[in-house]
């Protein structure tokens, strides 16, 4: 198999430019997703689990290397590594969203910028650069969908299993099944009460949720994984029933979350979906390994 050393990946991205400015852009699409895959490749091949090196210190040592692409977010992987170090998540006025000129690279952070100071593109052919692709990944329709889909699929994985399975603990220390339950569980209990936020207040503050980190917290947990279970989805119906029933417009409504910034009911409700289906795997894997 021919691996990143064999492909030079920045002539492949400059093939890409030349074929858009031609208007061949099935072509370009070609190259584009070739430079994409073999970039993650090299990194998915590059084995780093067993490295003790900080995430904090890279970080570090990442933003030195780079203050000359751009100052700018060089500072704010700086500022997002101190709050790392601190325990919490950088916010959005920490660490802004950043925009690449398509045309010639140059990178800003915060809002699009109205030309491009280098090469004088206009700042709405920029790219922006999202936190998590979730964001956009689900239409409204689509979202809904996975939102009912979802905890199916998830009771279809949990079919015949003892409380006993759900809860033991994998050989790595992770998490159990009983755990990714009841993330899904909280997971949902954010989107629910965001959600009325959304539609009570205009422009709402939506707190930034370690949901993550709650997981095997057990202080108010129903005593079985079934009935965490049944809780989740019983909230999730609720939710849909209540969405399908506001008119299509109020998907657009927007409040400003401490970590992401600017975030619309659509974006909210295709993250949740999105992030859901990463756990569909955790769980299959835990299944197997019974
Ligand atoms: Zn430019």
């Amino acid at each position: 198999m021919r691996s990143i050393q064999d492909v030079d990946v920045i002539l492949l991205l400059s093939l890409a430019s030349r074929l858009e400015s031609e208007g061949q852009y099935n072509l370009a699409k070609l190259c584009r997703a070739a430079a994409d895959s073999l970039s993650r490749r090299a990194a998915w091949d590059l084995d780093r689990s067993g490295e003790k090196e900080p995430l904090v210190s890279e970080i570090e040592r990442m933003a030195a290397a780079l203050h000359g692409v751009s100052a700018e977010l060089a500072d704010a992987l700086r500022t997002g590594a101190s709050a790392m170090a601190e325990g919490r998540l950088p916010l959005i006025h920490e660490t802004p969203h950043p925009y690449v000129c398509r045309t010639c690279g140059h990178l800003t952070l915060g809002d699009a910028v109205e030309k491009c100071p280098t090469c004088g593109a206009w700042g709405g052919t920029f790219q922006w650069f999202p936190p998590v692709y979730w964001l956009e990944a689900l239409d409204p329709r689509a979202a809904l969908e996975q939102l009912r889909q979802t905890p199916l699929d998830v009771a279809a994985l949990l079919e015949g299993l003892s409380e006993e399975a759900m809860t033991r603990q994998p050989p790595d220390g992770g998490w159990a099944i009983r755990n990714i339950i009841a993330h899904l569980r909280d997971a949902q209990g954010v989107i629910a009460a965001r959600l009325d936020q959304f539609l009570i207040e205009d422009d709402p503050v939506l707190e930034s949720k370690a949901v993550f980190a709650w997981a095997k917290d057990e202080a108010t947990r129903p005593p079985s994984t079934r009935e965490i279970f049944a809780a989740y989805h019983a909230s999730r119906l609720e939710m849909i029933a209540h969405f399908e029933a506001i008119p299509f417009v109020d998907w657009w409504r927007t409040g400003r979350h401490e970590e992401f910034g600017v975030v619309s009911i659509k974006q909210q409700m295709s993250y949740f979906a999105a992030h859901e289906l990463t756990h569909l795997p955790q769980i299959e894997r835990l299944v197997r390994q019974r």
